[in-house]
């Protein structure tokens, strides 16, 4: 079977997590440390983050930013429940804004068209949470000048995206949001079995994020609010959380991330032999905007308008090749039409996934495999 996604575990990998396990710290030792500022130091961005995944960091995020009941949170219909998930934690009300059809990614149109009716009805967003789908990056620069003009936060979900560049900066710098979020979950770029990350420029946000991830507790005397008992004093100042990352995932993840360019090598080596494998085929695959670099977490292809996706995608299956559907939209999932969503409020997402396939795209995918994915997607076509 071709999966759609996998990770690539060498022995060096598997050797960082030994040694963590042969040391004195499975968990708030030194590996964690060393792995945040491995990616800050790569993503030139001043304060990172490690939690338990990214839905976390997602969550202590729009808490950090003040997210809370009565506030609007905004994000793509084209993603990861988590992507929302996230504002409900804090108590907040989530709305979307849809998707450009050429590049999948949150329609700056869209938000700017649906922020000047939020103004009219008084119902601006506190955050605006883009996703960079697929590893491709939004449009910041464009989203960024509205957060100014309208006066909200930006959280960007670069699960997706480690290793991805906009503007020639790595995506995660902080030029544009407020907070930026990794996923280390194993189908994502780089891995730390679970793992995720948020990444900062603000030292206020930074502490924030680092207290909640442990409890809203404190061992520095100097931020004590009564006074202090003696050595074994700690004060909990907040209501947090225990979201902290192991070691032993950090080791990994540190390890991992020394392969990040090989990774991102072959990503867009296969991205484009998709691309000129599928040159005559009926599909559009995902417009890549000029002046960015995506970190291809994901090959979504839309087929033409009339073939059969359902019945494409079960050619494949069939046939040991498991591709995947990314995504259906958020809105349209149970759970979010109980709180009064409905399909057809976001036309694109939902005329997007009703043709999208994820094709398999991952860094041990060789060349042949990859011919056999494009044979099979071939007759898949004819037949739908
Ligand atoms: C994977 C993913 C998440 C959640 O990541 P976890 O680390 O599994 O919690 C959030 N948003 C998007 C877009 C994702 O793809």
């Amino acid at each position: 079977m071709i999966p759609y996604a996998r990770q690539s575990i060498s022995e060096a990998d598997i050797q960082a997590v030994v040694d963590v396990l042969h040391s004195d710290w499975l968990t708030q030792g030194p590996a964690v440390p060393r792995f945040e500022e491995a990616v800050a130091e790569r993503c030139n961005v001043s304060y990172a983050i490690a939690v338990c995944n990214a839905t976390s960091a997602l969550h202590l995020a729009c808490a950090a930013l003040g997210v809370a009941p009565g506030d609007w949170v905004w994000t793509s219909p084209n993603s990861f429940v988590a992507s929302a998930n996230c504002a409900l934690y804090c108590g907040a009300n989530v709305d979307f804004v849809d998707i450009d059809p050429f590049t999948f990614n949150m329609s700056v149109k869209a938000l700017s068209e649906k922020l000047e009716d939020a103004k009219r009805l008084e119902r601006l967003p506190k955050a605006v949470i883009p996703v960079h789908f697929a590893g491709q990056p939004c449009e910041m620069a464009a989203i960024h000048a509205l957060s100014q003009e309208y006066g909200f936060r930006v959280i960007e979900d670069a699960s997706h995206a480690i290793g991805a560049q906009y503007q020639g900066e790595p995506v995660g710098c902080g030029r544009y949001s407020d907070i930026a979020v990794f996923s280390f979950h194993p189908v994502k770029i780089i891995t730390s079995g679970e793992g995720g990350m948020a990444l900062t420029n603000d030292a206020q946000l930074a502490h924030t994020l680092r207290s909640l991830r442990s409890h809203g507790i404190t061992r520095n005397p100097a931020l004590f609010e009564n006074p202090q008992q003696g050595a074994w004093d700690y004060q909990q100042l907040l209501l947090g959380y225990n979201l902290r990352m192991t070691d032993i995932q950090a080791a990994l993840g540190y390890s991992q991330l020394q392969r990040l360019p090989e990774f991102l090598r072959r990503r867009r080596q296969l991205a484009k032999r998709y691309g000129e494998l599928f040159a005559n085929l009926p599909l559009q695959s995902q417009r890549q905007n000029d002046d960015s670099l995506s970190a291809w977490h994901l090959y979504p292809i839309r087929l033409a308008e009339g073939l059969d996706r359902k019945k494409a995608f079960d050619f494949m299956r069939k046939r040991e090749i498991a591709v995947n559907v990314h995504y259906i939209p958020i809105h349209t999932q149970p759970y979010y039409r109980k709180l009064g969503f409905m399909p057809g409020s976001f036309p694109q997402a939902e005329k997007y996934y009703s043709s999208a396939i994820s094709l398999p795209l991952y860094y041990e995918l060789t060349d042949s495999q990859q011919d056999m994915v494009a044979s099979c997607l071939s007759q898949a076509l004819e037949q739908s």
